[in-house]
């Protein structure tokens, strides 16, 4: 059963604040009238049982909660503090107050309590009844940051570990890698790669590209008119003013481009801008919806059927993206040492850059693949945008990525490069503003808008995530090249302590020793596989078996 706490934030002189300040602007004709005493023949009751001082303990009738609520002192939220939770939840099931709206009528210093009675609402009413209880945290958050920003009909939040890689040299500088994962020996894997890169005297990065892109999708009357308005747009006279009306919106939005495609009498325009150091979807949303206006005046007859046409395209997998970048476009390259790529990665030169050739390109050539061409770039970027308070979904066209391997210095060292050109970070706005998310951005020193030059944080932050990247693939590279990844896989198939037994009977099998020498056998010759060669003390303690590529 619940039982009912005492809201934290609220405290007596709160209510004596709130009662008085109702009852000097309440017109009097508004105010509670208490009952004619004649009517029960007992004693009168006193404003006090109608405002109390306190919300009671006692869970009090409908028909009262409904009155303190409605009559008592206003804004509502005076009279919801006179109301303990399980009458607030009371009125809630009764349609008096919906709870999508708790934190409007709860107000700004309740908003824990709005949460709170938003579980219990929900779990009461679920099948089953576990919410309220469960071990879902959302105590102690700043849901401030959160209202009208981030999320609605909040009931908590959901953690995820966070776990630091590194540190990486990027450009010179060492940084720790936040990853949020849950994902056993992700991080471990990625901080051996990092090891491997700074070896080589880290990551050099260059980025080619900045610009989110918006493509609208706009009818029009006729194929006629709709020709003419792709020339206009196209004309010097139709991209200046298309370019005015958008940059008016904000001081950071520049366009840079307008590249524009017709499908029938559909008009498409995928606008590109510069937005500083916000990932910039609404910042671009609100300067073309600006253009189109300036668009709509020159052409009267044309419909705006949706600001996003899905030419832009937003976390969905686009060919577009790929050839033409999205967000940041970056590309990493480092120099391994050939003595490192020994004793650190277990490999060698010829092995890795043989299996990059092999999976990387042809395979995911072979797969039909659009900016698959790495191992599991999006593991590792998928991690820091959730560390770093960026839009997960992204990670969709963000992660595109091909991971090149060539032998350097007369086939002695490794060259790698990772080249991903739709990277869409920022760090204002978003989920960057919130309080741990921040905590990482200030780790890394990124956080916010760059003091001078803007756009230069998330620029940053998307060469770091590049070179986390870089990492990541030469680690699993090299496991999978050195044969360690089927090894592990042997030994270290399921975490012992999370994973239930299986409810049915294992099917006998060849031992795995026996598999491994089959295999090996069937690779004689110049293998990259080598199944009786031990695992790294600090490999076996990887179980890479569990990284999903
Ligand atoms: P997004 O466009 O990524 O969805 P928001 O619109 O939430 O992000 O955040 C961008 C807001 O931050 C804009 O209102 C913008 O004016 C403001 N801002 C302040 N400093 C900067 C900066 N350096 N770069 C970009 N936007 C900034």
């Amino acid at each position: 059963m619940h039982t009912f706490v005492r809201p934290s934030t609220f405290t007596l002189a709160d209510v004596d604040r709130k009662l008085n300040a109702a009852k000097l602007s309440l017109p009097k004709a508004q105010q509670l009238t208490p009952p004619d005493s004649s009517s029960e023949g007992g004693s009168s009751p006193s404003e006090a049982d109608y405002f109390p001082e306190f919300p009671s303990e006692e869970v009090r009738p409908l028909d009262q909660c409904i009155a303190i609520f409605e009559k008592g002192p206003r804004p509502a939220s005076a009279s919801l503090a006179l109301l303990n939770d399980e009458e607030v939840i009371q009125l809630a099931d009764a349609g008096k107050i919906a709870a999508y709206a708790l934190e409007k009528l709860l107000g700004m210093d309740a908003l824990e309590r709005a949460v709170r009675i938003r579980r219990a609402l929900i779990s009461r009413a679920s099948s089953t009844q576990t919410l309220e209880l469960s071990a879902i945290p959302h105590e102690s958050y700043d849901y401030s940051r959160v209202l009208g920003a981030c999320c609605e009909n909040v009931v908590g939040y959901i953690p995820i570990p966070l776990g630091v890689a590194g540190p990486l040299k990027v450009d010179g500088v060492s940084y720790p890698i936040p990853m949020a994962t849950a994902e056993g020996t992700l991080v471990a894997s990625t901080s051996r790669g990092c090891k491997a890169l700074n070896a080589g005297g880290g990551v050099t990065t260059v980025l080619t590209a900045d610009g989110m892109t918006r493509g609208p999708a706009i009818d029009f009357p006729s194929l006629v008119q709709a020709g003419q308005a792709k020339a206009w747009i196209e004309s010097e006279e139709g991209y200046s003013a298309l370019r005015t009306a958008f940059e008016s919106t904000s001081r950071f939005a520049k366009l840079k481009s307008l590249k524009t495609a017709l499908a029938g009498r559909t008009l498409y325009i995928r606008f590109t801008t510069a937005t500083g150091d916000a990932m910039g979807m609404n910042m671009i949303s609100k300067g073309t919806e600006k253009a189109l206006d300036a668009l709509q005046k020159r052409f009267p007859g044309m419909v705006i059927l949706a600001l996003s046409g899905n030419y832009c395209t937003d976390k969905k997998p686009a060919a577009i993206n790929w050839i033409e970048g999205r967000g940041k476009s970056v590309v990493a390259e480092a120099v391994v040492p050939g003595h490192v790529v020994k004793n650190v990665l277990k490999t060698t030169v010829q092995d890795l850059c043989n299996l990059n050739i092999k999976k990387n390109l042809i395979g995911s050539a072979m797969a039909g693949s659009i900016g698959g061409f790495n191992a599991h770039a999006a593991n590792i970027l998928t991690a820091i945008f959730l560390a770093t308070g960026q839009d997960p979904a992204q990670n969709v066209e963000s992660s595109m990525c091909m991971t090149l391997m060539e032998p350097t210095n007369g086939g002695e060292d490794l060259l790698i490069s990772v080249n991903m050109p739709c990277i869409e970070v920022g760090t204002v706005g978003g989920g960057t503003v919130l309080g741990p998310q921040q905590g990482v951005l200030d780790m890394l020193g990124v956080r916010g808008a760059h003091p001078t030059q803007p756009g230069k944080n998330a620029q940053t932050l998307a060469r770091i995530i590049a070179s986390a990247v870089m990492a990541g693939e030469l680690s699993l590279m090299s496991a999978l090249a050195a044969g360690h990844l089927i090894r592990a896989h042997m030994t270290h198939n399921r975490s012992q302590v999370n994973t239930p037994a299986p409810s049915a009977p294992v099917t006998p099998g060849p031992q795995s020793n026996t598999v491994l020498a089959q295999l090996a056998r069937s690779n004689s010759g110049r293998s990259p596989f080598s199944p009786l060669t031990p695992l790294t003390p600090s490999m076996s303690q990887l179980s890479l078996s569990k990284l999903r590529r």
